[in-house]
C-alpha cells in the first residue's frame, strides 16, 4: 500500500495530536513512523496540561490544609513544611511513567519510533540525521513554543516550560501575561507561598472570556493575595545577583526573585523546510490548512497548535481522529470547533462553553442572562472567603443555552457534561426540567429561574 515508500505515513511530532494521528492510522492497517526530537506525549505531557495540573494540586493542598481547622482538624502552622524539589522530582516521576505508557501506546499499535530531528527534503521524503525516510503521507505535528516578546534582558526571563524544572521556589515571583498560563502559574506560585505579581498590559486579564469571569476572577485571585496589575507591561529586566529588577510600562521599577512570561505560544515549525517546499505560514507564523488539514503542498497536512485553532489537546486529538479517517478511512468527516468547553485551572478554577455574553450579543438578538454568585458549601465551616459564579446566556426567541460560564471548585469537571447538553442543542426549558444534584454547586446550573437580564 506504500507506493514504493517506506511507509504510508511519517508524523513530525509525538505530541498529543501526532501520536493520536499515528495511532488510529497504523491500527487502520498502514505503515506509520512518527519522529520526534525532544520527548513522547508533547507539550500536554511534559511541560504543560499534566504537570500543570500536578502543580495547581499541589498548590491548592496548603488552602485545604488550612481549611481543615472549621471541621474540627488541628493542623499546627509551624508544622506545616512544603518542599518544592519533592513536588517537582514525584511530578517527574508521574512524567516518566507517561512517557513510558506512550511509546508502548505507539509500538503496540505498529507505529515506529523514530528518535531525531526532521527536516522535510522534498513533498514525500524526510531527512533524520543522515537517513532518509519517504512517506506517501507526511503530516506535520510539532506543536507549539512559548513566545517571550524581545525586550532588553529577555534572557533573564523564564518561560511555562522552564518553571516545571525550578530548582527551588523564589521568595517573590512576577508572572507576565494575562492569558491562561499566566493566571493559572500566578495561582500554582501565589499557592505555595511566593509573594505573586501579575502584569498585564489590558485592562482586564483573560482576554476573549466572558466579562463577568474575568472580573470575578480577579476578584478572587486578589483574595488570595496576587497582586493583579493590569494596564502595564514591561520594559526591561536585569539581573542584579539572585534578584531581578524590572523597568514598568509606567516608568516604576520592581525587584523580584523570578520573572516568567506567559505571553503566547508560537508554531514551532524551525528548520522543517516548509516554505522551501512551497507549505505557506500565515503572518502569524502558522501553517496553512484547509478544512482538511492539507497545505498547499498535496502529500503534507497538518494538525495542532501550529495550524491556527485553538491550543487544546482535545482539539488536537480531534484533528487526528478526523485527519486519520480522511487519509486511511472513508474520508468523510470534518472537525467541528463549535461548542468547544475549556478550563482554566486558576484557582479557583475557571469552566467555560459556547459563546460568552459579548459574544452572543454580536451574533444574537434578544438574550436572557441568569447568573447567581454564592459562597461554597465547604466554605461555610472552613470560613474562607471564596465565592462561585455560574452563568447562563440564553437566546431569547428560541431559548437555546448558547454560553455557560463558571468560576468555581471544579468547574472544568461540570461544564464537560454541560458541553454534551449544549452540543446536542439543549434550551433553558431543558435546564429547567433537569433535577439537581443535591447538595451541589453544580445544581445551581439547573435551578437559576429568574432571568438578571432580559434584552
Ligand atoms: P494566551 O494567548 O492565552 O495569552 C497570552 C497573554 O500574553 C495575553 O494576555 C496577551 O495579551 C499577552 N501578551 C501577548 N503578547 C504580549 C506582549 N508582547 N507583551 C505583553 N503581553 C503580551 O497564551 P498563553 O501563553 O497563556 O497560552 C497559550 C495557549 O495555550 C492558550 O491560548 C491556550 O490555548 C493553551 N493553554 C490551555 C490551557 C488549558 O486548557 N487549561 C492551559 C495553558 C495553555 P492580550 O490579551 O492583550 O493579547
Amino acid at each position: 500500500m506504500s507506493d514504493n515508500h517506506d511507509y504510508d505515513l511519517i508524523v513530525i511530532g509525538a505530541g498529543s495530536g501526532g501520536v493520536r494521528l499515528a495511532r488510529m492510522s497504523a491500527q487502520r492497517g498502514v505503515k506509520v513512523a512518527v519522529i520526534e526530537s525532544r520527548y513522547l506525549g508533547g507539550t500536554c505531557v511534559n511541560v504543560g496540561c499534566v504537570p500543570k495540573k500536578l502543580f495547581v494540586y499541589g498548590s491548592h493542598m496548603g488552602e485545604d490544609i488550612e481549611d481543615a481547622g472549621g471541621y474540627g482538624w488541628s493542623v499546627p502552622k509551624d508544622q506545616i513544611r512544603f518542599d518544592w524539589p519533592t513536588l517537582v522530582a514525584n511530578k517527574n516521576t508521574e512524567i516518566e511513567r507517561l512517557n513510558g505508557i506512550y511509546r508502548r501506546l505507539l509500538e503496540g499499535a505498529g507505529v515506529t519510533i523514530i528518535e531525531g530531528t526532521a527536516a522535510l527534503v522534498d513533498p514525500h521524503t524526510v531527512a533524520v540525521g543522515d537517513r532518509k525516510l519517504s512517506a506517501r503521507h507526511i503530516t506535520i505535528a510539532t506543536g507549539s513554543w512559548p513566545v517571550t516578546p524581545d525586550i532588553p534582558g529577555k534572557e533573564c526571563i523564564l518561560t511555562s516550560n522552564e518553571m516545571f524544572y525550578l530548582p527551588q521556589l523564589p521568595r517573590t515571583a512576577v508572572v507576565w501575561g494575562g492569558g491562561y498560563i499566566a493566571v493559572e502559574f500566578a495561582g500554582i506560585l501565589a499557592g505555595l507561598g511566593v509573594e505573586t505579581t501579575l502584569l498585564y498590559r489590558g485592562e482586564l486579564f483573560l482576554r476573549g472570556f466572558d466579562e463577568d469571569i474575568r472580573s470575578f476572577m480577579a476578584d478572587e485571585m486578589r483574595k488570595k493575595g496576587v497582586d493583579l496589575r493590569f494596564g502595564v507591561t514591561i520594559d526591561s529586566v536585569s539581573s542584579e545577583g539572585a534578584s531581578y529588577s524590572i523597568a514598568l510600562s509606567d516608568g516604576s521599577q520592581m525587584t523580584t526573585g523570578l520573572v516568567m512570561a506567559a505571553t503566547g505560544r508560537r508554531a514551532l515549525v524551525d528548520g522543517l523546510n516548509l516554505e522551501e517546499l512551497g507549505v505557506q505560514l500565515s503572518s502569524a507564523g502558522h501553517v496553512v490548512v484547509d478544512d482538511h488539514f492539507q497545505t498547499e503542498v498535496p502529500s503534507i497536512t497538518a494538525l495542532g497548535d501550529l495550524i491556527g485553532t485553538p491550543q487544546l489537546t482535545p482539539v488536537a486529538l480531534g484533528q487526528a481522529m478526523v485527519l486519520s479517517r480522511r487519509l486511511f478511512g472513508d474520508g468523510e468527516g470534518t472537525m467541528d470547533y463549535t461548542c468547544i468547553p475549556t478550563a482554566v485551572f486558576c484557582q479557583p478554577n475557571i469552566g467555560t462553553v459556547g459563546l460568552t455574553e459579548e459574544e452572543a450579543r454580536k451574533s444574537y438578538g434578544k438574550l436572557r442572562i441568569y447568573r447567581t454568585a454564592f459562597k461554597p458549601m465547604k466554605h461555610t465551616l472552613s470560613g474562607r472567603d471564596e465565592r462561585s459564579l455560574m452563568k447562563l446566556v440564553v437566546e431569547d426567541s428560541t431559548d437555546r443555552v448558547l454560553g455557560a460560564h463558571m468560576v468555581g471548585p471544579d468547574a472544568g469537571e461540570i461544564v464537560q457534561g454541560l458541553a454534551v447538553a449544549m452540543k446536542a442543542g439543549a434550551t433553558k426549558a431543558h435546564f429547567d426540567c433537569t433535577l439537581g444534584v443535591h447538595p451541589t454547586s453544580a445544581e445551581e446550573f439547573v435551578t437559576m429561574r429568574e432571568a438578571v437580564s432580559s434584552d
